[in-house]
């Protein structure tokens, strides 16, 4: 699933490749937008928000994209063969003289007056990817309910916008924090965001997303269920974190995040 960073780079390339052409096709794939055409129109600018992509175009007005958990924008030189994926699965085209973009899959498509972005990521906390992050404010937020397992508020886009499941388990692993540890126990919360965004910083200009700075290991507990802990040698374990249709699977390391923490699941073949 795309994080903070992956978003950001979209968001970038989206920029370069579109930002002061005018379109000369839009193709819209999705009922509600069947009718909409964009051609003739400028495009302005294409901007990350948290996980969110807002693409301006002349006349006042934003395609609001999110990519969840497999959309995707692509990028190709016009008479080039699309590679994002079969035909069916395309939802956006926008073309420029120079190039097509193509969104995958996406399961966030809509047009909205750009004045009214707020209605789409108003409710956003603070950006980890923002130049001017508030880390006093995402830090506010995120001890806004003290009782809350971390490992759920730092995925709350509310609380802070940028981080999706790998980083989380990621920055509590090095923050030494069971996921299930209450916020309000945390000894240092603004450490661990600290941890995240640094992260996001470093990943943001290419799709590459390692936490451990090792060739060999890109990360150190997500995706590694059943191996053994890189500082440690214990087994990471995995279970489920939060409510369905919510709940995600969450790594850790037993030994070095100590708190508290459900039974594992395990599963023999699981690698
Ligand atoms: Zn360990």
């Amino acid at each position: 699933m795309p994080e903070g960073d992956t978003v950001w780079l979209v968001a970038k390339r989206l920029d370069d490749a579109l930002s002061g052409d005018v379109l000369t096709r839009s193709d819209f794939r999705v009922p509600q937008l069947a009718t909409t055409d964009l051609v003739g129109r400028r495009v302005l600018e294409t901007r990350p928000r948290g996980k969110h992509l807002l693409t301006r175009v002349e006349g006042g007005l934003t395609l609001h994209t999110h990519l969840r958990m497999d959309g995707m924008w692509h990028l190709h030189r016009p008479g080039a063969r699309w590679t994002g994926g079969p035909d069916w699965q395309v939802r956006v085209v926008l073309s420029t003289s120079e190039w097509d973009a193509i969104g995958y899959r996406m399961p966030v498509l809509e047009l909205l007056e750009t004045e009214r972005e707020g209605d789409v990521v108003g409710h956003l906390g603070p950006d980890l990817l923002d130049p001017a992050f508030d880390r006093d404010e995402a830090v506010r937020r995120l001890l806004g309910d003290p009782a809350r397992e971390i490992g759920q508020a730092l995925l709350d886009q509310s609380n802070l916008a940028g981080i999706g499941n790998m980083y989380k388990a990621e920055a509590l692993f090095v923050g030494k924090v069971s996921p299930w540890t209450p916020v309000g126990e945390v000894g240092d919360v603004g450490a661990v965001v600290d941890v995240a965004r640094r992260w996001l910083e470093r990943n943001k200009e290419h799709f590459s997303q390692s936490t451990t700075g090792d060739p060999r290991h890109d990360h150190w507990v997500y995706g590694r269920a059943g191996k053994p802990c890189l500082r440690c040698g214990t087994r990471i374990e995995t279970a489920q974190q939060g409510d369905p249709p919510y709940d995600r699977v969450t790594a850790w390391c037993p030994r070095c995040q100590p708190g508290p923490h459900p039974e594992p699941v395990r599963r023999s073949q699981r690698r």
